[in-house]
């Protein structure tokens, strides 16, 4: 998306078609003078030697601007062209100088003053400047390795040819070819010198057209200029009858549009260029060329003030790319860095010339769409959805890429710029949660959820450290043996201020901020402490299940941390179950069977959660050396009533039996459930028909009362 650099250099600096303009208009200028002003240009212009002299001084002015521009230059940037023509330069209006001091009428300059000295000037002057521009021009320039000693190098040889010209043109100009005669006027010397002249300057401008291949930058396009006026100028010197006809001021006229161009190039290499190469550094993103941040919010900014004035709407989208780790992680950064160019042409491809696409670092982008309604913001995303889901090939690898887009309007979702940034990340997040590959658009209910996820983050971190954290054990029935047989660990957090906060609220936050980790550790390790008691205190119960996350799994050393809890409590390691939800389990992008299976053959058990959510593959099932498939509560609910869940709790139970796993049935909450259950071969059951989750004192009575009885489980006192 280089478009947004190329628009804006040519605003700071004459528009090429501008440019082209003025070169013709100039070019069919001289076409109509050569007819129409032929028969003056014998009569001489009325005072027009001071005519000269200004024309003359202005390009000598011009010429030595060039000069010290570009000799200045040479300690930012060392550029061997600038250099060149700079000092060719200075030669230029050195010799333009004695041209007009020696033109005939003017003051004795060191010598007597006539036309042949003056013309000899011109005519050094004239080769110096073309012949410097086809060179400059022409030849690929290296930048100077030794910028300090070449522009000596370069003046010293200027200097020298500058002193043998003007001794030439001062003492020796008589030796030379006559150049205008008093009577015939101009002689065919200086006419085919002239012509020399034209034909220099029009093979640079040809070669330079055809190296641009027919389309030159704005830089290339004035320097072009500048010499086809050059040469267009100079036709003029072959016409003229009168040293100081009107054809000779036209000439004069044409050679100072020419110089001024060429100035103009040299001030755009040289001044502004870089100058927009700094712009381009505070304003654009270096990899993919599109606005930065900075540019971006000002951007939005001024859209707003100018929004604000005329009641219209704009859209404003967040944009992350789905999983983008993993492509940067499998392809390696510099492939990374392509789907990043191609993911910034394809949003600058899906949007208005109107629009504005930003990088706002890292795989996120950020578009403005300035007069667009929710309604047509839908659209536009909709398509950008489509153009970067699209497959492309980078290297031989074909990639997809998905994005999640976040959407807020001005001024329903926010007046200013950092509001709708906060806005639309907000709705990005939602889509991503909402399975990614989606755009949603921002609203009030978003913002809450967010702000409560952030209160909580907060007061999560300092919960460990306040000890408002407690474990809750839920009892599991075995309904073979009509035992207490384990309880299941659930965390509680009871804030002092936001109360009992439900752990299908604070674990998703927990695990998003990566403080499940923490907080992991410390279930694991108080449940092990809890349970070592228990063993000690004679309880007969087997083993207490705490659940894990998959965030806690991919830390780097996970089973030795728990190794190590275990070792340092001196718990015997077949107390212990782990609980992993099955789409976790499932998960082929982390495979967690190394690890849990190295923890299986160190005794701890394993059994899968809420079974039958997620999306098994018997292999992979095998794969998992687990004891346990917890059947999830929803099966579990509709027990009684429902012949296609009955069929699915039976389904499920067979198959765990055919392989060797134990069942646990959750969420039991009534007896009827129960029997079904029961009647299906399920082995243990959890629920509140025993017991809901309990302080570890309560669960220690329950155990005791349950070692007294004697009763079968279906006709436990407990149940009420
Ligand atoms: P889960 O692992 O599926 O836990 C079972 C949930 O069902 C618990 O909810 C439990 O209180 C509830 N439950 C038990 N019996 C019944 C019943 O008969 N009827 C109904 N309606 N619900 C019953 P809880 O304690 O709110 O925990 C919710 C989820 O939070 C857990 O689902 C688990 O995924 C997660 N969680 C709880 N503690 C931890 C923990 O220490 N670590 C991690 N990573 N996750 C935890
Ligand atoms: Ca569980
Ligand atoms: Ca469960």
């Amino acid at each position: 998306m280089f478009t947004l650099h190329h628009t804006r250099t040519a605003a700071t600096s004459i528009n090429t078609r501008i440019l082209i303009g003025v070169v013709l208009l100039l070019a069919a200028f001289e076409c109509v003078s050569r007819f129409s002003l032929g028969i003056i240009d014998a009569n001489s212009i009325p005072s027009y030697i001071a005519l000269h002299n200004v024309l003359e001084f202005v390009a000598a002015l011009v010429s030595s601007m060039i000069c010290i521009v570009g000799w200045n230059r040479h300690n930012n940037h060392a550029n061997a062209r600038i250099m060149f023509v700079a000092v060719s330069f200075m030669l230029v209006s050195v010799f333009d100088l004695g041209h007009a001091l020696s033109f005939r009428g003017m003051p004795e300059f060191v010598t007597t003053n006539d036309d042949q000295k003056s013309i000899t000037f011109w005519i050094a002057a004239r080769y110096v400047a073309a012949l410097s521009l086809l060179v400059a021009g022409t030849v690929n320039w290296s930048p100077l390795t030794k910028p300090a000693v070449n522009r000596w190098t370069y003046l010293i040889t200027a200097a020298l040819i500058g002193a043998v010209v003007t001794w030439l043109a001062i003492w020796e100009h008589d030796a030379l070819p006559l150049w205008y005669d008093r009577t015939t006027g101009l002689t065919s010397a200086k006419i085919w010198c002239e012509y020399g002249v034209i034909a220099i300057s029009a093979l640079t401008a040809g070669i330079m057209l055809w190296k641009s291949k027919l389309s030159p930058t704005n830089k290339e396009a004035l320097f072009i200029s500048a010499v086809v006026v050059m040469g267009l100028g100079e036709l003029y010197f072959t016409w003229y009858t009168g040293l100081d006809g009107v054809f000779n001021v036209l000439g004069h006229l044409y050679k100072v549009i020419a110089y001024w161009m060429l100035f103009r190039a040299i001030v755009v290499d040289v001044i502004e260029t870089p100058f927009d190469e700094l712009a381009d550094v505070v304003n654009y993103d270096a990899l993919t060329g599109l606005a930065n941040r900075t540019y971006f919010s000002n951007r939005v900014a001024e859209t707003i003030e100018r929004s604000a004035a005329t009641n219209a709407k704009m859209a404003i989208m967040f944009l992350d790319v789905d999983n983008f780790k993993n492509i940067n992680d499998s392809l390696g950064h510099v492939l990374g860095d392509q789907v990043l160019i191609e993911i910034g042409n394809r949003l600058s491809n899906s949007v208005r010339q109107t629009d504005l696409v930003a990088r706002m670092g890292g795989d996120e982008f950020m578009v403005m769409l300035p007069g667009v309604t929710a309604k047509a913001a839908e659209t536009v995303a909709t398509n950008m959805l489509a153009s970067i889901s699209a497959p492309f090939c980078i290297d031989n690898n074909e990639i997809i890429v998905t994005p999640s887009i976040g959407i807020a309007i001005y001024d329903n979702d926010g007046r200013d710029f950092a509001t709708l940034y906060r806005h639309a990340d907000t709705a990005m997040y939602r889509a991503k949660q909402d399975g990614r590959n989606t755009f949603r658009f921002f609203n009030q209910a978003m913002q809450d959820t967010a702000m409560r996820s952030l209160q909580l983050e907060h007061e999560l971190r300092t919960a460990i450290q306040h000890e408002q954290l407690t474990l809750q054990y839920q009892p599991q029935i075995d309904l073979r043996t009509n035992t207490l047989v384990g309880a299941e660990a659930l965390l509680r957090w009871n804030h002092p201020v936001l109360g009992n906060v439900p752990p299908s609220e604070f674990i998703p936050v927990a695990e998003s901020t990566g403080l499940i980790v923490p907080i992991g550790d410390w279930v694991f390790r108080t449940a092990a402490q809890q349970m070592k008691q228990w063993v000690e205190a004679g309880l007969t119960i087997k083993t207490v299940a705490i659940n894990f996350s998959a965030i806690q799994l991919r830390q780097p050393g996970a089973a030795k941390t728990l190794l190590d809890i275990l070792s340092e409590l001196e718990l015997a390691s077949h107390h212990l179950e782990m609980e992993i939800t099955e789409s976790v389990a499932m998960d082929s992008k982390f495979q967690y069977f190394e690890l849990l299976n190295s923890l299986r053959t160190r005794g701890i058990k394993l059994s899968i959660d809420d079974f039958g959510t997620g999306y098994s593959s018997l292999s992979q099932l095998r794969m998992f050396n687990c004891n346990a498939l917890k059947i999830d509560q929803q099966f579990v609910r509709n027990l009684t009533n429902d012949n296609k869940d009955t069929a699915i709790v039976k389904a499920i139970i067979d198959m765990a039996h055919v392989m060797g796993f134990v069942t646990i049935a959750e969420g039991v909450e009534t007896l009827d459930q129960l029997q079904v259950l029961r009647s299906l071969g399920c082995d243990i059951v959890q629920g509140y028909l025993y017991s809901r989750p309990v302080s570890a004192t309560q669960f220690e009575e329950f155990a005791t009362a349950c070692k007294k009885c004697s009763k079968q489980c279906d006709e436990c006192p407990m149940i009420k």
